[in-house]
Parts: C-alpha cells; sequence; structure tokens
C-alpha cells in the first residue's frame, strides 16, 4: 500500500526549515499541482528549479523534504503542466508517490482556509504547529482527514465488486466505499454503504487494516464482511457504473503496492474465507 515504504519514513512532524536545492517543490493552483514532464512520466520540481518561489516547509521522507510554494505562481516554462493529484500515482519512485500526495493534501487544506470561517479575516499559518489561525478571532484550523470505509463483501467463493461512476479506469472492478457520516461508527458505514449501494446487507464484519489516502484527504479503514441474505443485487445508479458478484477464478491478479482496496481484493482472490 502506498504508505508502506519501510525501511524509509514519513516525517509529518511540523518543523520551520529553510529548503535544500534538491528539496522537492510542490506548486499548487487549487486542484492541480505543477509537473515536469520526464519522456512518457511525471517528476515532482525541485526548489532549485523555481528559485524565485517563495515556500514554506511540508513533511519529508528520509533526507528529502517537501516545500510548498506560497508566493503567487511563477511562469511556467515549456516542459512543465498542472495534473490532478491521480497523477502521483503514476510516479516511478514509491517514495515520490507517498511524499507528494501528502504535501498536495497538505497543500489543498491551506488553499481552503486562506479565510477565516468564522470572521471572515485573511488567516496566518500557524508557527509552532501545522495550524491556520485567525489572527483576529483566533479560530484554529487544523488538517482535516476524513474517514472513509471499503469492504470486501464475500458470498462463498464470490465477491461483491463495483465500479464507481467517476473512477478513470473503466477496464477493472473494485470495491463497495464510502465516506463515514456524521454520528455513525465505522461498522454502521459498512452496512449503510453496501445496502445502498448495491441493495444488500452483510454480516459478520471484520477489520483489515487501515491507509492514509491524501488523494481524497481520507482516512481509509477496510473491512470484510460476509452477505447476509437475498444476494440479489439492487445497484445504485447515480453512483456505480456496475456491481456483480466474480467468481474468485475470474478475478485478474491486482498491483497491491498502492491501495488497500487491491489488498482486499487479492487477499479474497489467494483464497481467504471468513471465518465465524
Ligand atoms: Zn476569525
Amino acid at each position: 500500500m502506498i504508505h508502506e515504504i519501510a525501511p524509509h519514513k514519513l516525517d509529518n512532524e511540523f518543523k520551520d526549515i529553510t529548503p535544500k536545492p534538491t528539496d522537492y517543490l510542490i506548486i499548487f493552483n487549487g486542484e492541480q499541482t505543477l509537473f515536469k514532464k520526464a519522456g512518457d512520466n511525471y517528476e515532482i520540481p525541485r526548489v532549485s528549479e523555481f528559485p524565485q518561489c517563495e515556500c514554506h516547509y511540508l513533511i519529508s521522507i528520509d533526507s528529502d523534504a517537501y516545500f510548498l510554494c506560497n508566493s503567487n505562481l511563477p511562469e511556467i516554462p515549456e516542459g512543465y503542466e498542472f495534473r490532478g493529484n491521480r497523477t502521483f500515482r503514476t510516479l516511478e519512485s514509491h517514495l515520490e508517490r507517498l511524499g507528494g500526495a501528502t504535501s498536495a493534501h497538505i497543500a489543498k487544506w491551506e488553499s481552503l482556509n486562506k479565510f477565516c470561517g468564522k470572521c471572515g479575516c485573511l488567516m496566518m499559518r500557524g508557527l509552532k504547529e501545522r495550524s491556520m489561525i485567525c489572527p483576529s478571532c483566533k479560530n484554529t484550523v487544523y488538517p482535516k482527514i476524513s474517514p472513509v470505509v471499503i469492504v470486501a463483501v464475500h458470498n462463498g467463493n464470490e465477491l461483491l465488486m463495483a465500479r464507481n461512476l467517476d473512477n478513470p479506469d473503466k477496464t477493472r472492478m473494485f470495491l463497495i466505499s464510502g465516506f463515514v457520516e456524521i454520528g455513525e461508527s465505522l461498522e454502521q458505514a459498512v452496512k449503510r454503504e453496501v445496502l445502498e449501494e448495491a441493495g444488500v446487507r452483510v454480516k459478520n464484519i471484520k477489520y483489515f487494516g487501515s491507509q492514509p489516502w491524501p488523494f481524497s484527504e481520507s482516512l481509509i479503514s477496510g473491512y470484510t464482511a460476509e452477505l447476509d441474505g437475498d444476494p440479489t443485487i439492487h445497484m445504485q445508479e447515480a453512483e456505480l457504473a456496475c456491481a456483480t458478484w466474480v467468481k474468485r477464478e475470474d478475478i485478474p491478479e491486482y498491483d497491491t503496492s498502492v491501495s488497500i482496496s487491491s489488498c482486499l481484493i487479492e487477499n479474497f482472490r489467494s483464497g481467504y474465507t471468513i471465518k465465524e
């Protein structure tokens, strides 16, 4: 999964340090991040490539730090382009995928908190911790992480698989997932999402693992569960392009290096069965 980088280590402690020329520079414009083209791939620019940018420290992985440009957008030379955060998933370096996407998560949070939600004044970046502080009313805002659940629903030798309407990958199927609503537990969210999206009920919900998912500013908790009762699927057409039971032997191999979704699918495909 994206956060599994041992023996390397992500350090997200708040610091006020100056960049080295070789450190990464995140230039964020609201929804997209600037990448440098490198053949068919993309790279994250380095601080030395935009010496005119003022920037502040975000995180580091080992000795490579990530800084966020906080001055006006620089003139963009040829060979660079703004792209959505999914591009981080395609980077060759596993460390850059995590470092870049986590940095973009913080960058988006900062961009959405320029003004105080309480009194409307311009917010300032905190000097002692990662926060945005209103100098007028002292309202303090911390980075937002939204909880998400994802579930592999087993029905004997079949797995409930689905694809969201907005998933750009039209060739593969994934699992039922969704944001946790206010006032519900993670297990209640699992039951509700499966019922809403596929029209079936589940029992025997078991925790599988978790992962940060900076692409949607989330923390994903993964579960396995068993079908409870009628297997007839009633798909939520407003959310899903398809939802169906797939036999274990018909599931293709999934790359488990990025998402917990693929890990849950591979877990089922490789023969795991839920025990009471
Ligand atoms: Zn305020």
